[in-house]
């Protein structure tokens, strides 16, 4: 396998906004509405079969250390794809994301993929922010949007495909 089948995906975005429920839902198929902050970082790989191709996506999850904007850039060195997570019912969480890009974005690989992904969809109800607004920031810094449920799983299994389709250069 060469190294352009591996492709390294950072979660990035404030405590809550469900990064790890939506791993979770990924790899496991599983959902906990209890989900508790994990302590350090947690690393998760797949293989998927995208176009007649394998690709090991390494999957890095900042778990519990959301308040140091500074580790990130850790988490960030060299990955390939970046997907900035936020509550659609917390507007601080998308206000944030700025931030959270900002800190890394110099870090990336060259060419990374960024996905702003509003997770909670099931809560539509209660969204904070516009969708044209979140829209326009996406648009600003080149990102791709999309809106997962890790409670329902709405969205899960795009996201992953969106992302290995631009990660392949595929459309
Ligand atoms: P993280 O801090 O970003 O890793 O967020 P977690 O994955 O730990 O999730 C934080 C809280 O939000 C937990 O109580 C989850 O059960 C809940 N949660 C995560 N995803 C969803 C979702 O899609 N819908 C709803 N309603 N709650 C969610
Ligand atoms: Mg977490």
């Amino acid at each position: 396998m060469t190294d352009l089948n591996q492709a390294k995906i950072v979660l990035l975005g404030d405590a809550n906004s469900g990064k790890t429920s939506i791993v979770q839902r990924y790899i496991n198929k599983s959902y906990n509405d209890h989900s508790s902050p994990t302590i350090g970082s947690t690393y998760l790989t797949k293989i998927v079969d995208f176009d007649k191709k394998s690709i090991k996506l390494c999957i890095w999850d900042t778990a519990g250390q959301e308040r140091y904007y500074s580790l990130a850039q850790n988490y960030a060195r060299e990955a390939q794809v970046c997907v900035l997570v936020y509550d659609i019912t917390s507007k601080d969480s998308f206000y944030n994301l700025d931030r959270w890009y900002n800190s890394i974005k110099d870090y990336l690989a060259e060419n990374a993929i960024i996905a702003i992904v509003g997770n909670k969809h099931d809560l539509i109800n209660k969204e904070a922010v516009p969708i044209e607004e979140v829209k326009n920031f996406a648009q600003i810094i080149g990102a791709l949007y999309m809106r997962t449920s890790a409670k329902s799983g709405i969205g899960i299994e795009d996201m992953f495909i969106e992302i290995c389709r631009e990660f392949t250069g595929n459309p």
